[in-house]
Order: structure tokens, then sequence, then C-alpha cells
């Protein structure tokens, strides 16, 4: 098979990630065949490396009159109800952050991933900092599971629909107030309630239409190779999508600098493995990979195929 073992040649990517690295005959024959399904499960290791932090450690800690709380005390709706003005102040410190911070490598081999793969190709990210969207991954494709902090919308869910955050509201330094202005742009058009970040808070529930739950499910159920990225499995969903992709003997590749819960399901899958390394180098040798594939396959005939 002229692709079974491919070793990546890193000499046209970045320094760091200038290493040699065989992906396994099963995961280059996923790839080549467009008859696969391709889905990628990202989590916070992939922000930080674009400098995010994942807000749950002392970068997350808010004041709120004498209390000090934690980041999984503030997310929340009951925190929401109770302090909305604060809640919306750690927010905009947040999307303050995320809007400094730019798409990294890792960010840009899934986009190009989701180019040459098409509709074979799904993105399931629990980060809400929309910088797979910024690097050019379509909303079609990519499930935010966690929502977009970018997006608000109505807390008394007058309409399910999401509007972008007004470019007027003034970002936070940490624990910054609200102006006048910022209360203004932060109530709903229609019924003057507040607005809300469009994210899924630590007390609330997956759905479909905000989350796409079902249609996470159902992917992870069809797909040949799952690709997890920077994740270690805190959160329900993301536990789900890799034990459906186990239970359907999927190829499971794990993208971590640190062991963690997915890499034993990655060893013992199909073809699978565990790759003990930040993210953006070895999601570049992947869109190459890719990229490499898709040529061959474009510049054969038909007798070829
Ligand atoms: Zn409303």
């Amino acid at each position: 098979m002229l692709f079974a073992v491919r070793k990546v040649n890193f000499s046209s990517v970045g320094s760091a990630a200038r290493s040699s690295l065989i992906f396994s005959p099963t995961i280059t024959s996923i790839l080549k065949d467009p008859a696969t399904r391709v889905t990628v499960l990202t989590g916070a290791g992939i922000s930080a490396e674009s400098g995010i932090p994942t807000f749950r450690g002392p970068e997350g800690y808010w004041t709120i009159g004498s209390n000090v709380y934690m980041p999984e005390d503030v997310a929340t709706l009951a925190m929401f109800k109770q302090h909305p003005r604060e809640v919306w102040e750690w927010y905009l410190y947040r999307l303050g952050v995320c809007l400094h911070a730019r798409p990294n490598a890792g960010h840009h081999a899934l986009a190009e991933m989701e180019k040459l793969l098409a509709d074979r190709f799904t993105l399931i990210t629990q980060n809400i900092d929309n910088l797979h969207i910024r690097a050019g991954n379509s909303l079609q494709r990519t499930f935010q599971i966690h929502g977009n902090i970018h997006f608000t919308r109505c807390s008394h869910a007058c309409s399910a629909a999401l509007q972008r955050l007004d470019r007027k509201l003034t970002l936070k330094r940490k624990q910054k107030q609200l102006t006048e202005n910022d209360l203004r742009l932060l109530r709903c058009p229609y019924c003057d309630a507040w607005l809300r970040p469009h994210v899924l808070w630590f007390d609330e529930c997956y759905d479909e239409t905000h989350f796409r739950f079902e249609s996470s499910i159902k992917i992870a159920a069809q797909t040949d190779l799952l690709i997890i990225v920077g994740t270690s499995g805190a959160t329900a969903l993301p536990n789900h999508v890799v034990s459906l992709a186990r239970q359907y003997q999927s190829t499971i590749i794990d993208i971590n600098p640190e062991e963690n819960p997915f890499s034993a399901s990655a060893r013992s899958s199909p073809g699978g493995m565990f790759i003990k390394q930040a993210s953006s180098g070895v999601l570049t040798a992947l869109a190459e990979c890719c990229r490499t594939l898709h040529a061959h396959i474009g510049t054969k005939g038909p007798s070829d195929q």
C-alpha cells in the first residue's frame, strides 16, 4: 500500500515542530479513503498554545462584594441570577483576553483539514474563544458545545436568536466595573431583560439548539477517526463522544503533552496513537498528510483508484 506508513517531513514547518512522526497505516488509510469520516475534539490545550488560560486557576478567581469566588461558582446560572453585573464584568474581562489572542498553527492546520476533507470533517470544540472560527473553520461543521463568548442571547429566552456582542462594549481589565453605556448594551432589544453570555454554565445542561448535543452524539457514532486535542475529559459530552468512538471501534489519536484518561483509549483503539506532544506541530503534520494524500488522489486517473 503506497501510503501505508508515511513519514512526515517537518522541514517546512516551524522549528518547534521539527521532529519525525509516523502515523499508523490505519490512520493514513482512513485519511485517504473518501468514504470515511474524521472528527476532531478540541479542548483548552490548543487555546493554551495561543496564550489563553483555562480560567479555572487563579486567573479566573473573581471578587464579588467581600467574597472571592472560584470560576466554577462564577460560571453558573445561579450566580448570574444573583449578580448579573459582576458575572458580565468577568466575561468582558475574559473576552478581552480572547480578542488579544491569535489562532496558532494547530488552529490553522484544522482549518486546512476541513477544506481538504470537506463534509467528511467535523470539529467538536469545548473552547468558547472563537479561535477555530477565526482560523477559518466553518460554523456549519464546527460544533461549539460550550458556546462562544463573542455571542449573547436573551436571559429570559424571549427568542433563541444569538447576537454578536456589541463592539461598543468596554473590554475590561480584571475587576473593572460596567459603565452605564455597557449596561444599556447588555439589555435584550426585544424585551429589555438582561442579555446573557452564550456559554454553557456549570449548572446547565447540553441541548441541540444551542450546543449541538444530538449532532455531536450522532457524529461520534459515525466517525472512523477521532482526533482528541488538548483535553482530558473533565466534562460529560467529550467523555461521551470518546466512549462512543470506542464502542464503534473507531481509530483514536490523543494529542496531549500529558498522559490523561483518553490516552489508554487511543492506544488500545485499532491503529490508534497517544502522541505526547503539544498540538500545533502534530496537527500541522496531519494537515500536511491530508494535503499530500489529497494531491495524490487528485492526480490519479479513475483506473488507478
Ligand atoms: Zn428578550
